[in-house]
C-alpha cells in the first residue's frame, strides 16, 4: 500500500495547524493589545497592557526594544475573501520596531548628500514594505483615488511608476539650507532629485516617488491681456511673448513630506503630543504615528503647493539679482470662479504682473501657490461663514469678520505659516526684495526664518472688489501691513465698514 498520500496529507494538515495557532496567538495579541481598562480596579497582566510610544526606539538594538519582538505582525486578521484583492492574504495593520521583517532604510534628515540622507520609501509593495522609513502614502490626498483605482481592479496595486524622461527641466541644486534639518521640515529637498540621486535604488527594485517635479510652460490669463493691451505690461519675447500676454513660465509641484520631530519643533509641541493629535484627527487613518517613534517622516494626505518662476530659475538663490515673491494661499472661490467677496485673485494677478516687471528689470519673480483653501478650513467652512457673515444681526462687519470664522470653525485661521518659509529656503532665497503680500503672519513666518524682506507691497486699492472691503479692513485692523491705511490719521470704523446684504446679492 502506498502510504506517501496519507503521510503527505497528515503533513500537510499539520502545516496548517501550525499556521492556524499561529494566526490564533496574533489575534489574541490585537485583542489584548486593544483592551483598555475600563476602571482602576479592572486588573491586566503588565506584558498584556499595550508598549507606550518609544520615541527614542531607533536608538536601541531591535531585540531590546520590545517584549513582543519575535511577532511577526502584532494585527494580523484574514483577508476578505470576496472580490479579487491584489493585496496580500495578510492585513497588517500596523507595524512595530520589533518587527521581524521590519527593517526600514536609515534615513538622517539634513545629510550632506543624498546617499547619507537616504531616499524616503513609503510603498507598501511587498519588496518595499520591510524597507519603509516614512509613514503615509504618496500623492498625499489623491492616494484615496489611487485606492479606489486599486479597488476597481483599473490600477495595478503593485504598479511602479516608470521614470523615464521626468527629471526637471531647470536646476534647483543642493544649499546649505538642505543640511540643517531643521530648516526644511516639510519637504524633501531632494524629492526632485530622485532619479539622480537615488537610481541605484529605483534599479533595485525599490519603490520611490519624486514628491517634486519641475518643468515649463505658457500661461494666458485676461487681465494680463488687458495690461499688455492698455500698456501697463510691455511686450519682451522673452516672458511677455505676445499681445495676448502669453507668459513663459517655469514651475513646479511640491507634495508634503514631514520631518516629525522639526514639524513638533516648528510648531512649538512635543513630538508625542503631536503624534497622537496627527493619529486621532485622521480617525486614527495612521497607527503607524503610535507604534513607529522610529519612523520620522509623515506624508501627510494634505495638498502642497506649486511655484511659479518668471524669469531665470537660477537668479532666485543669487543675492546680487532683484527678487519679487507672493505667497498665495489658495481662494477657489476668487482665484479661479472670480467671487467678489474677497481680494485673492485681484492680489494674486497683480503679484503675477510685478514677477512679470521684475523679470523684465533684469531679476526675478516667484509666486507661491499654496492649497490651503479657506484659510486651511476647507470650502465648507468658508461657506457657512458667508452665510452667518451676511445673515449677522447689524450686517456683515469689519467689525465681526473674524468672529464669524471663530463660531463656525473654532479658530480665526488654520494656515499656521510656521512651514511656509521652507520651500524659499529649498530654492536658496536670502533675501527678498519686493513682498507682495499684507499679511503679518506671513511677513514674520519669513523674517522668522532668517529671510529678510526689503519692501513690502499691499494691493492697489483700484483692485479690489467691490465686496471686499470688509476683509481688508479688517485684516489690516487685526495686523495686515497697509503703507496706505498707516498714513491716514483716523483708523476706520469697522462697525461702519459692511458688506453686501443677501438682497443685494438676490438679483
Ligand atoms: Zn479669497
Amino acid at each position: 500500500m502506498d502510504l506517501k498520500p496519507v503521510v503527505d496529507a497528515i503533513n500537510n494538515l499539520s502545516t496548517r495547524l501550525d499556521e492556524y495557532q499561529k494566526e490564533t496567538r496574533a489575534e489574541l495579541n490585537l485583542l489584548k493589545n486593544s483592551i483598555v481598562p475600563p476602571s482602576p480596579t479592572f486588573k491586566i497582566h503588565q506584558s498584556n497592557i499595550p508598549e507606550p510610544l518609544n520615541l527614542e526606539a531607533e536608538q536601541q538594538p531591535l531585540t531590546k526594544r520590545s517584549s513582543f519582538g519575535n511577532r511577526e505582525t502584532t494585527a494580523v486578521s484574514p483577508a476578505p475573501k470576496a472580490g479579487k484583492s491584489q493585496y496580500p492574504d495578510r492585513i497588517i495593520l500596523t507595524t512595530y520596531p520589533g518587527n521581524s521583517k521590519v527593517n526600514p532604510i536609515p534615513l538622517n534628515w539634513g545629510a550632506e548628500d543624498a546617499a547619507a540622507r537616504g531616499p524616503i520609501v513609503a510603498s507598501r509593495h511587498p519588496q518595499s514594505l520591510p524597507l519603509r522609513n516614512a509613514i503615509g502614502a504618496h500623492g498625499g490626498a489623491y492616494s484615496i483615488y489611487r485606492a479606489l483605482a486599486v479597488a476597481m481592479g483599473q490600477l495595478d496595486a503593485n504598479h511602479k511608476p516608470n521614470l523615464v524622461n521626468t527629471e526637471p527641466v531647470f536646476h534647483v541644486p543642493p544649499n546649505k539650507s538642505w543640511f540643517d534639518p531643521m530648516k526644511i521640515v516639510s519637504m524633501d529637498p531632494w524629492g526632485h532629485l530622485v532619479q539622480e540621486a537615488f537610481g541605484d535604488k529605483l534599479k533595485e527594485g525599490l519603490d520611490l516617488r519624486p514628491t517634486i517635479a519641475l518643468t515649463k510652460a505658457h500661461m494666458q490669463l485676461a487681465e494680463i491681456e488687458s495690461m499688455v493691451k492698455d500698456g501697463s505690461l510691455k511686450i519682451d519675447g522673452k516672458i511677455v511673448l505676445d499681445k495676448k500676454g502669453q507668459l513663459m513660465v517655469t514651475k513646479g509641484a511640491v507634495e508634503p513630506v514631514w520631518y516629525l520631530p522639526g514639524i513638533a519643533k516648528r510648531f512649538g509641541v512635543d513630538e508625542i503630543s503631536l503624534r497622537r493629535a496627527l493619529f486621532e484627527d485622521t480617525g486614527g487613518m495612521y497607527p503607524e504615528l503610535i507604534t513607529r517613534g522610529d519612523l520620522k517622516v509623515f506624508l501627510p494626505p494634505i495638498g502642497g503647493l506649486s511655484i511659479y518662476i518668471f524669469g531665470p530659475p537660477a537668479y532666485i538663490s543669487d543675492p546680487t539679482k532683484k527678487l519679487t515673491v507672493r505667497v498665495h494661499d489658495e481662494c477657489n472661490g476668487s482665484d479661479v470662479f472670480g467671487s467678489d467677496i474677497c481680494t485673492c485673485r485681484p492680489y494674486l494677478i497683480y503679484g503675477i504682473a510685478e514677477c512679470v516687471r521684475q523679470a523684465q528689470e533684469g531679476g526675478v519673480g516667484l509666486i507661491v501657490y499654496f492649497r490651503k483653501e479657506g484659510r486651511a478650513l476647507g470650502e465648507v467652512t468658508k461657506y457657512l461663514v458667508y452665510n452667518a457673515r451676511k445673515r449677522a444681526e447689524g450686517g456683515d462687519t469689519a467689525a465681526n469678520y473674524f468672529l464669524r470664522t471663530e463660531n463656525v470653525a473654532g479658530v480665526k485661521d488654520m494656515r499656521f505659516q510656521a512651514t511656509m518659509p521652507d520651500v524659499l529656503h529649498w530654492l536658496g532665497i536670502q533675501k527678498i526684495d519686493r513682498m507682495i503680500s499684507m499679511s503679518n503672519m506671513k511677513y514674520d513666518a519669513i523674517v522668522g526664518s532668517g529671510i529678510s524682506i526689503l519692501e513690502r507691497v499691499e494691493i492697489p486699492p483700484e483692485m479690489l472688489p467691490p465686496d471686499s472691503q470688509v476683509e481688508i479692513d479688517a485684516k489690516i485692523a487685526s495686523g495686515y501691513f497697509s503703507a496706505t491705511s498707516a498714513k491716514s490719521a483716523e483708523p476706520p470704523n469697522l462697525e461702519n465698514i459692511k458688506g453686501r446684504t443677501w438682497d443685494d446679492i438676490n438679483h
